[in-house]
């Protein structure tokens, strides 16, 4: 039954990651938007490989894709050596990049996650700039291997650790709705970037020799916070002017996540250094860096790995950015983020115990607040990591799987497939709001 494979479970594997104690279910089949578990109850899954599964769980394109790959006995290792399959995939890839970089960026394949690409992404900014520090963001998520926590804003989690990469500095972030300066007001963006141009100007005290800067455009782990495009444009513009590579972190915010395909597009800015991970793989793990052509300083040996472009993954890969583009994904991801806000904004206006909602795309988060404390001085009041796992339960049980992350846990996270449909985000929004006030009364 599912308790013994639960208990089982419970038994040998370690408690590093939380979401088999917080999501206790044995998952035997998925499709689409839809868990089902042993005793064959669904749960909609809004979490999604934590926004792994652009066209949901098991798309019939990705399965046919893998099934004709395996029946053509394509090598499914094949190091970093050519192949028909990593040839067409790196094609459908560079259709969607910016006019700039289409005929000439470069691609390098990394390991299976995220944390991989990044690193490389570091490594290759500090090779091509002679090193220096990296300039991260406050808030920001990078991965969990040494190098990508150092970047990333949680203390909490990186404190045990004490010694990281020494030489990252944190940024502000222009978190509006808790605004690092005590302003809010629309005016978050504008400090900040201010903010951001001076420490890269004092030469007394500001920041010496910066070798890059890595941002995401939607903060993801850190709460689905997005980034003010005009402050992305001026982020771009400064560090175009100084010659410091801007690298953006699409890992969790690419391919379609945000309805663009790119999320830097939202700004019309062009990056020098691309992360892509997650719904790149069509569901299995795959990573890659991509940059302009002038970074590419690479001597032979210089980032080596065995796991390099997973074969599965790119025909994976290939088979949902094809559909992606035939069917018109990001339409729908537009659609459905509407229809996600009009009913968050109107939830919200009903209880004070949301205190926001933000986000771009299907990349959307819902902050939850005590409003027995005090607001401060921004009118706000602190964010409640206890209700959030309060519905984030009620939501379970209700059958409706919701990630939470940011400050404190208290924001509520949506990275439903980008292929929702209409019918089925309304019964996810029934689900939120019934477990919104069983959790609230
Ligand atoms: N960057 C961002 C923006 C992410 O959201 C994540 C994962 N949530 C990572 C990097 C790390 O990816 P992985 O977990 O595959 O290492």
């Amino acid at each position: 039954t599912q308790q013994q494979y639960l208990r089982l479970q419970a038994d040998r594997e370690s408690q590093a990651r939380s979401y088999p104690r917080r999501f206790p279910l044995v998952i035997q089949k998925a499709k689409g938007v839809l868990l089902t578990d042993l005793e064959g109850k669904t749960y909609y899954d809004c979490l999604a490989g934590a926004g792994t599964l652009a066209l949901g769980h098991n798309p019939d394109v990705v399965v046919e894709a893998i099934r004709s790959a395996l029946d053509e006995q394509i090598p499914l290792h094949a190091l970093d050596l050519a192949t028909p399959l990593k040839v067409r995939f790196m094609s459908e890839l560079f259709l969607l990049l910016p006019e700039e970089m289409r005929d000439t960026a470069k691609i390098q394949f990394c390991g299976p996650t995220g944390a991989d690409a990044v690193e490389a992404a570091i490594k290759l900014v500090k090779h091509a700039t002679g090193g220096g520090a990296i300039l991260a963001f406050q808030g920001g998520y990078h991965g969990s291997t040494q190098g990508t926590m150092a970047m990333s804003g949680n203390l909490s989690k990186k404190s045990r650790l004490r010694s990281l990469l020494p030489d990252v500095h944190f940024l502000p972030f222009p978190y509006e709705y808790r605004c690092p300066f005590g302003v809010g007001n629309g005016m978050t963006a504008r400090i900040s970037a201010h903010y951001i141009e001076h420490l890269l100007d004092d030469c007394e005290s500001g920041i010496a020799d910066p070798c890059g800067v890595i941002v995401e455009t939607v903060q993801g782990e850190g709460g689905s916070i997005p980034a003010d495009l005009e402050w992305l444009r001026q982020l771009r513009r400064m560090t175009a002017e100084r010659g410091i590579p801007l690298i953006i972190d699409e890992v969790q915010t690419g391919i379609g996540r945000t309805g663009k395909m790119f999320s830097f597009e939202h700004a019309g800015i062009v990056p020098d250094v691309i992360v892509c991970s997650k719904a790149i793989g069509g569901s299995l793990p795959m990573s890659v860096v991509i940059y302009k052509e002038e970074l590419d300083c690479w001597q032979a040996g210089a980032h080596t790995g065995t796991f390099r472009g997973n074969q599965l993954g790119m025909a994976a890969g290939l088979a949902t950015l094809a559909y992606m583009r035939e069917h018109r994904v990001l339409d729908q991801v537009n659609e459905r983020s509407k229809q996600f806000f009009e009913a968050l904004e109107r939830l919200k206006a009903r209880y004070e115990e949301i205190g926001d909602v933000r986000g771009r795309g299907l990349m959307i988060g819902v902050e939850m607040v005590d409003p027995s404390l005090p607001k401060d001085g921004l009118g706000h009041h602190p964010p409640s990591g206890e209700l959030a796992e309060r519905i984030q339960e009620r939501c379970f049980q209700n059958g409706l799987i919701v990630e939470s992350g940011g400050r404190r846990s208290a924001v509520l996270r949506f990275l439903p497939p980008l292929t929702i449909t209409e019918e089925e985000t309304a019964a996810v929004l029934e689900i939120f709001e019934k477990s919104v006030v069983e959790a609230v009364e």
